[in-house]
């Protein structure tokens, strides 16, 4: 292991002696036509490149309530892959909403013997909007790219301008080095998968033939955990919950409310959400979690270890899914579909009896169930016609992505030179990403970050959003070799 990393540790190293000759390459530059695409890829620093790619993503305010900032950042991406030598109607700003701005770039390929490519394409897929940050509440300005004790901080670093920069450096290295994939590399980076998702949506659905590719890998899921700062495993996001909002509503003619009832909205309501609180939905184990749990027994100790392996079995245990649900909101997740009230209005008046009382019930279904089951159940578990329940979104089934021979033929051998040992689990996010509509359209996704964190301490949307130094170095490594293992190469 320690032998596997010094090898990378050397490879990074070399790109920066190799950088430190880039100031003779740019002399020499003087005469273009010296300077063929293979001498520019072995004397630029590519790992100095893509800090600088990030740096410049880092910096752009791109949130959902500052459109121009997203297509200001979009922008900049298809600049700096232009003046790379790609061709411009390659290169594409695409948006239903000209306010907006998604980037979509093609590096085309070539059949082994010239020709089209007989391969479809890959998508790969990372977003430019963030979630806003404010100064106040972090300890240094969140738009700007800062390394600290061996993290880059800032909004954006994990979620999910790392992936964006790692793409297009990769692209623009392989460029430089005259590498020609054996089929289309498609990059989608979305201008609002932090709120609507309406850009992957519009590209899926109007745009097919833009991004249509054999799959798609994304970004913005997966990654790789350190466990006592060592990577311990490799997660491949394969599935995702579906996402469903209900309103629960109860309604009463109210009055003065020195004369009270016995009907209530208030109380009525919250007796149902109580009823709520105390209902657990079946365990459903599908491929990708029994996978998972299977895989995860390995290096789990004592108790965990004896029920994971429980719950992979078919039928799978019920006495250990409770034990692990208890243990963990997050296996919770994964072995249940949940509900849960976030959001609570009732009343108009300290002195009147509530005429309305309306509660938000977040709802994160398990692929493969169905959003209307869910509903029926709710309405047996409130007990209450008097309680009205509504759909606040429309939800968007996505069948799990299965982790194919080809996928992990691609993967397996990267991930074991890089991280040696470290096993590729796949993964079921109980949130949703861009992912969810791509997965929707029939185009499979598989979410490989491939930066290792602590499970325990990730930032995305959260204060003083960091990723370490090494690890985003590493996963630049990883997805310059994923992207040209893909194609071919
Ligand atoms: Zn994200």
């Amino acid at each position: 292991m320690r032998g596997k990393l010094g090898f990378l540790v050397m490879a990074w190293v070399s790109c920066a002696v190799a950088g430190g000759v880039a100031d003779v390459a740019v002399f020499a530059g003087a005469t273009p036509a010296i300077e063929e695409p293979a001498t520019r890829a072995q004397t630029r620093d590519y790992a100095a490149l893509s800090k600088e790619i990030y740096a410049e993503l880092i910096a752009f305010r791109s949130t959902a309530d500052m459109p121009e900032n997203v297509k200001a950042a979009a922008e900049a991406i298809q600049r700096r892959l232009i003046d790379a030598g790609f061709p411009a109607e390659d290169v594409q700003v695409v948006s239903p909403d000209p306010a907006l701005g998604s980037v979509v770039a093609r590096f085309r390929g070539q059949a082994p013997g010239g020709g089209p490519p007989t391969r479809e394409p890959v998508m790969l897929m990372a977003h430019i909007d963030v979630v806003d940050a404010l100064r106040s509440d972090w300890d240094f300005e969140p738009f700007e790219l800062r390394e600290i004790d061996g993290y880059f901080y800032g909004r954006g670093t994990e979620d999910n301008k790392a992936g964006i920069a790692h793409i297009v450096t990769s692209f623009i290295w392989m460029r430089d080095e005259g590498y020609v994939p054996d089929r289309d590399l498609i990059a989608v980076f979305t201008a609002d998968e932090e709120t609507s998702s309406d850009a992957i949506k519009y590209l899926v659905r109007e745009r097919r033939d833009l991004v249509d590719s054999a799959f798609a890998i994304n970004a913005d899921a997966g990654g790789g955990e350190l466990f006592d700062g060592e990577p311990n495993i490799f997660n491949v996001q394969a599935a995702e919950k579906i996402y469903v909002t209900f309103r629960f509503t109860a309604t009463n003619p109210g009055g003065h409310s020195s004369r009270p009832r016995p009907d209530n909205a208030i109380y009525e309501l919250t007796m149902a959400l109580a009823r709520l609180s105390e209902f657990t939905f079946p365990v459903d184990v599908g491929e990708v979690a029994r996978l998972y749990f299977e895989r995860s027994s390995s290096f789990t100790d004592g108790q965990a270890a004896v029920d994971m392996q429980a719950v992979a079995k078919d039928p799978p245990d019920g006495a250990a899914a409770a034990r692990l649900s208890a243990d963990s909101p997050f296996y919770n997740a994964i072995l249940h579909t949940t509900c849960v009230a976030t959001r609570l209005a009732a009343g108009h008046a300290d002195n009147a009896l509530p005429q309305t009382a309306e509660a938000t019930v977040n709802c994160r279904v398990l692929p493969g169930q169905n959003p209307d089951d869910v509903e029926a159940t709710l309405r047996e578990v409130v007990g209450n016609d008097e309680i009205q329940i509504t759909r606040v979104n429309t939800p968007t089934a996505s069948d799990p992505s299965p982790l194919t021979e080809e996928i992990m033929g691609i993967l397996e051998p990267i991930v074991e030179d890089m991280w040696p040992g470290v096993p590729i689990i796949p993964t079921m996010s109980p949130g949703a990403t861009d992912g969810n509509y791509v997965r929707n359209a029939g185009i499979p996704v598989y979410g490989v970050a491939a930066i290792f964190g602590d499970p325990n301490d990730s930032r995305a949307h959260g204060q003083n959003e960091r990723v370490g130094i090494k690890e985003y170095y590493d996963a630049q490594e990883f997805w310059y070799r994923l992207l040209k293992s893909l194609s071919g190469g």
